[in-house]
């Protein structure tokens, strides 16, 4: 079953077409990540995903249906991007309310829902710690259970571990993909680090110069000239 679905997709900032008509289908719990060089489009296709751009031409559908027009509160997606730009003044149990009180859910649902995200990332004990108070990873576990917390139909990746070292970057890895497994989260992952890509990926899309390259299973993918 498709859950995403991209027709044609452009996307010009003035003169720059940074999308020049691409097409992807994403299946329901599939892990999908989008490799290639800076400046290649990777970012402005989960922009436009999210809804934080227009696009140009060309449709975005989830589950059959046409959502480029709808805002990006109403697309139902979680994100977490490279920067983890939690909100410093809150604890990480206020971080993870946070979307619920804004969507004026019962205050027993939000203890709920918040206590059992802070368990999917293994950060039960931090509920009270500040965010400068927490390690990178941590940071970014607690972005992640952000991005979660409010049941989103999809979740999107920018660069999640550019930020960390390389140690903890490889734990992170395996923690994110066994993290979506559990979930069942149709999940769009962007990056530029090859490893990354093949190693957590059912699926990667090479993208260059605004156009997909390829499309195949890690194994399937080979190295371009
Ligand atoms: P990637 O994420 O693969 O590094 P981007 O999607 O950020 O690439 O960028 C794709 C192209 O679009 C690049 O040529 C970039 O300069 C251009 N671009 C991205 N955002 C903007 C913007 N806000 N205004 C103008 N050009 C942009
Ligand atoms: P307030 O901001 O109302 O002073 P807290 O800082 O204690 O409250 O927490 C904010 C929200 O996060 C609370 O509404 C509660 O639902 C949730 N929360 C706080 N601590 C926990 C916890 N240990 N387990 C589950 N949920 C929690």
């Amino acid at each position: 079953m498709t859950e995403v679905s991209l027709r044609s997709l452009v996307k010009r900032y003035g003169k720059t077409e940074a999308l020049k008509g691409i097409s992807l289908n994403v299946r329901h719990g599939e892990f999908v990540s989008l490799l290639g060089p800076s400046g290649c489009g990777k970012s402005t296709t989960l922009k436009c995903i999210a809804g934080f751009e227009e696009t140009s031409d060309g449709q975005i559908l989830f589950d059959d249906r046409d959502i480029s027009r709808k805002l990006p509160e109403d697309r139902d997606i979680g994100m977490v991007f490279q920067s983890y730009a939690l909100f410093p003044h809150m604890t990480v149990a206020q971080n993870l309310a946070f979307g619920l009180e804004m969507r004026r859910l019962q205050k027993r649902e939000i203890t709920e829902r918040v206590g059992r995200a802070m368990e999917m990332v293994q950060l039960t004990p931090y509920a009270e710690r500040y965010p400068k108070a927490l390690s990178g990873g941590q940071q970014q576990r607690v972005a992640l259970a952000r991005a979660l917390v409010i049941e989103p139909k999809i979740l999107l990746l920018d660069e999640p571990l550019a930020n960390l070292d390389a140690k903890l970057r490889d734990e992170m890895r395996g923690f994110i993909r066994d993290l979506q497994k559990r979930v069942g989260i149709t999940t769009i992952y962007v990056t530029h680090d090859q490893g990354e890509a093949m190693t957590m990926s059912d699926r990667v899309v090479v993208m260059f110069d605004g156009e997909i390259a390829q499309a195949a299973a890690p194994e399937d993918v080979y190295d371009k000239p």
